[in-house]
Formats: structure tokens, sequence, C-alpha cells
């Protein structure tokens, strides 16, 4: 069944450049959203644009029924979404899609994340910390000023460290050299990545090499968000050593990342 939701803008505000926190009192997105599942904006009342925006459940707070969502602003819907103000209703599809999982044998973990791909690892360590994880979180951004929720990450607990392209802080390069270092260091059970396309490759070719499973959540372009358009698929392996094409968001956006074709 479609979930829609009304949902009132309770904060909706800038955290760097570009990036924008909008928090929603959503009562059945907090008691129902999991980690790295997403809902589809409605980002204007009117028809144009006609498309919602697929964007992660950043935050879920059972407590006071509210979800947050991290943006960075990279067109139209997302700069009409920054535009609304607190106090505003705004409609959603939602929770949709299979989030992350984990397992009581998962005791030490890493998540991986790049850029905007950041926002849904929040609601992800929140969980696991609860569930008492080692969490390693690794950060990959331009520079320094376009970081996000760094903060948010050390203070639930997890271990952090930063990559920035320019150097301007941390490791002076692509998040993933941390994380080839963090399984040279650390015997890591499980792996969870989200952020750019190249970034993605890269962690399942130095999780595979190791030997570790791996989760990782594709931020394909998609319509409709609800698995009707077919315009989100990507090509998945089967058992049989061929290949068939699944929907990122009805069978995703998380999927395994060794049965993911990234090439043609
Ligand atoms: C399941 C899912 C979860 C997502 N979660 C988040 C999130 O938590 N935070 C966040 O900031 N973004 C997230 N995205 C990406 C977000 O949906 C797009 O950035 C947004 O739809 C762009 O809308 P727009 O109208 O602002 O830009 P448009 O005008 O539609 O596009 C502007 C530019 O952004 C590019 N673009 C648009 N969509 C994507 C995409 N999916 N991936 C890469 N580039 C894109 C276009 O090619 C174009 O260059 C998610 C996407 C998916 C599929």
């Amino acid at each position: 069944m479609i979930k829609s939701v009304k949902a009132e803008i309770v904060e909706n505000k800038p955290i760097a450049p570009e990036f924008f926190r909008m928090t929603l009192k959503a009562e059945t997105l907090a008691s129902e959203g999991l980690p790295g599942q997403f809902v589809m904006v409605k980002v204007s009342p009117n028809l144009e644009p006609f498309l919602r925006r697929p964007i992660s459940l950043h935050q879920i707070n059972r407590e006071e029924a509210t979800v947050s969502l991290l943006y960075q602003v990279v067109g139209k819907g997302t700069r009409l979404m920054s535009e609304t103000q607190k106090g505003k209703v705004i409609e959603l599809l939602g929770p949709l899609g299979k989030g992350f999982t984990w397992s009581d044998s998962d005791r030490v973990v890493a998540l991986v994340g790049g850029g905007c791909g950041t926002a849904p690892l929040v609601a992800l360590a929140h969980s696991l910390l609860e569930d008492k994880k080692e969490v390693h979180v690794l950060l990959g951004a331009q520079t320094k000023e376009k970081l996000v929720c760094e903060e948010d990450f050390i203070s639930m607990g997890a271990k952090v460290k930063v990559a920035t392209d320019d150097g301007s802080y941390g490791h002076h390069g692509f998040v993933t050299d941390l994380l080839k270092n963090l399984i040279h260091d650390v015997a890591l059970d499980m792996v969870y990545s989200c952020g750019p396309l190249p970034m993605t490759k890269e962690v399942v070719k130095l999780t595979q090499e190791a030997s570790i499973p791996c989760q990782i959540s594709l931020e394909e372009r998609m319509g409709c968000g609800i698995g009707a358009c077919i315009g989100c698929v990507c090509k998945v392996r089967t058992k049989d050593g061929a290949f068939t094409y699944k929907k990122v968001c009805k069978d995703g956006p998380v999927f395994k990342g060794e049965e993911v074709m990234f090439d043609d």
C-alpha cells in the first residue's frame, strides 16, 4: 500500500554550504521508518515540478514522533525544499524501499559516507550503537566546510575519521583510502556505504578483496519511488551466473555489494 503522509516542518535550516536539515512532525514515518529507507517529497504545492524527490530518512526520533531529512541543494526540487518555511505542511510518500540490515553476529562495523550519502548513515549508526555494535564511521567530503554530520556521529559514540578531497581537514584524499587502512587494522564484520558511484564501486572492490560483506545504498535518479515507472532499475547478478534487473526504489535502495553489476 502506498503510504501518503502530511507532515509539518518543525525546522528547516542550513547546516553547511548547500546542505539543509529539515525536521518533520510525522508519526507514521517516525514509528515505521527504518535506516536506509526513504521518502518521496512533494517539493511544491503546485504541479511544477511534477515529480517528487527521493530523500533518505536521516534521523528517526520515535519518542518525539519526528524524522529529519538532510539534503543537498543541487537543482530545482531541493532548492524549493530549502525555501519552504517552518510551520508549513508538506506531502510525502513513505517510508519506502528496503533499508540496511544487521544481525547479532555483526559486532564491528564500518559506515562509509560520501557527500550527501552521509545522510542515511546517521540513522543507521544510531540503531547500530543502540544494538551495542562497535561503529567506525568514515566520512568523505570535497572540503572541510562541506563536511556534514561529524559531530552527530561523535556524540553518539562512533569512532569517526574524515577525508577531504582538498586536504582542508583530515586525510587528504579519498574516503576509500581510510577504508583500506581500517580493513587492515580492524576485523570488520560488515561495511555499509552510501555516496557517489565511484566511491561505492571502490567500497565494493575493497570489501570483496577482503571477503567482508557489504551493503550499499544506491541513489539512482527516480521517477515514482514506488516501483511503477521502472525508471530506476539496476543490473544484479543471479545465482546461476546470469543477471536480472531490480528496481532501486522497491528492491533497494540498499543492496548487497556483490550483487550489483556496475559496468555497462
Ligand atoms: C533513494 C534515494 C535517496 C536519496 N537521499 C538523499 C538524501 O538523503 N539527501 C540528498 O541530498 N539527496 C538524496 N538523494 C538524491 C536526491 O534525490 C536528488 O539530489 C534530488 O532528487 C535532486 O532533485 P533536484 O530537483 O534538486 O535536482 P534536479 O534538477 O532533478 O537535478 C539537478 C542535478 O542533480 C543531479 N541528480 C538528480 N538526482 C540525482 C540522484 N539521485 N543522484 C545523483 N545526482 C542526481 C542531476 O543529474 C542534475 O545534475 C537520494 C536519491 C535516492 C534515489
